[in-house]
């Protein structure tokens, strides 16, 4: 017994060993990376569920890591969090954003121009200058405000409700839109909601993938719909993937759907033939 826990006891060492090393071999690949340029954004159409067409982008970022391919996001945005690191990413994620969107509002003019979307992490929502640069950015790039959502996070949003509204509010000074993230998944917002000046919101993917006819599931996004609807916002979800909850979301007046049953992410390459082809679902 003893052997064997001290066998364990090594086990656990050099796992924590190789753990320190990667954590700050990611942080140093990761500051090499923002001067190599080596981040690369993906984007995913967001439908408009009225008209069956492609309303704008959420801008999904991957880092072209050059032994390790593509890394998707998960794997060191928190790294990038904790390294505050996502500052100078994320003013870059920002500028892309707006620069590529400006390019297919150009190419693709249509009534309602496209949009995109870009996630907010916490730490960038309380980055004393995130208004200015944000309205630095909208000028460099001649994208206009109105074409620019942010999204946070119930749970960013949350952590300090007070300087949240106040710093919404500057945004949407800019006319900018404003989404809430991962909707439902917080603790309570119920309260607070109708003080947030956002025009979006996003209901999870999980309640989304779990619709069925009779579930609790779609008790849950059809309450989350009535209520953004109750305070004049309207509701994107995330992660549709068949035709069903297509169909659900209709019925439910839902405005907008994301999700593997439209697209995946694409490159901007293949975003642009998909917006060449003009696809109506
Ligand atoms: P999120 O904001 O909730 O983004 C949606 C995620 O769900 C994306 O994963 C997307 O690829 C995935 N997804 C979309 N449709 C479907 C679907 O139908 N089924 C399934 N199973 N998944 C779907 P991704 O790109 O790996 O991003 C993960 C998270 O990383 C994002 O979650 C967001 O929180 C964060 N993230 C991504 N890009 C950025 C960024 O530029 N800045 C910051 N701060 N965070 C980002
Ligand atoms: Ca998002
Ligand atoms: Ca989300
Ligand atoms: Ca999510």
């Amino acid at each position: 017994a003893k052997a064997s826990g001290k066998a364990r006891h090594e086990v656990f060492v050099a796992g924590m060993r190789v753990q320190v090393m990667t954590r700050l071999q990611l942080e140093t690949d990761l500051r090499r990376a923002i001067e190599r340029q080596e981040f690369r954004l993906h984007y995913q159409p967001l439908i408009s569920l009225q008209t069956g067409k492609i309303a704008g982008f959420e801008a999904l970022v991957r880092w072209q890591h050059p032994d390790r391919g593509l890394v998707p996001p998960n794997d060191f945005i928190p790294v990038a969090e904790e390294t505050e690191l996502i500052i100078p990413m994320g003013k870059w994620i920002t500028h892309e954003a707006c620069r590529q969107l400006k390019i297919w509002q150009e190419q693709f003019p249509q009534e309602q121009p496209l949009l995109v979307s870009v996630n907010l992490s916490g730490k960038q929502f309380s980055q004393l200058n995130l208004v200015e640069q944000i309205e630095q950015t909208l000028q460099e790039t001649g994208l206009s405000g109105h074409s620019l959502k942010l999204e946070i996070t119930e749970s960013i949003a949350m952590t300090d409700v007070e300087s949240t509204i106040a710093l919404l509010q500057r945004l949407k000074a800019l006319h900018l839109q404003l989404s809430i993230d991962d909707f439902g998944t917080g603790y309570s917002s119920l309260s607070y909601l109708h003080r947030f000046p956002t025009n979006t919101i996003k209901v999870d993917r999980s309640f989304v993938s779990r619709m069925g006819d009779e579930s609790e599931d779609s008790q849950i996004v059809q309450t989350i719909i009535l209520l953004g609807h109750n305070l004049s916002m309207d509701i994107v979800a995330e992660g549709v993937e068949t035709a069903e909850q297509l169909a659900s979301l209709r019925t439910l007046k839902c405005e907008y759907g994301q999700g593997f049953f439209f697209s995946k992410p694409l490159v901007v390459e293949a975003a642009t033939a998909l917006l060449k082809s003009d696809p109506q679902w």
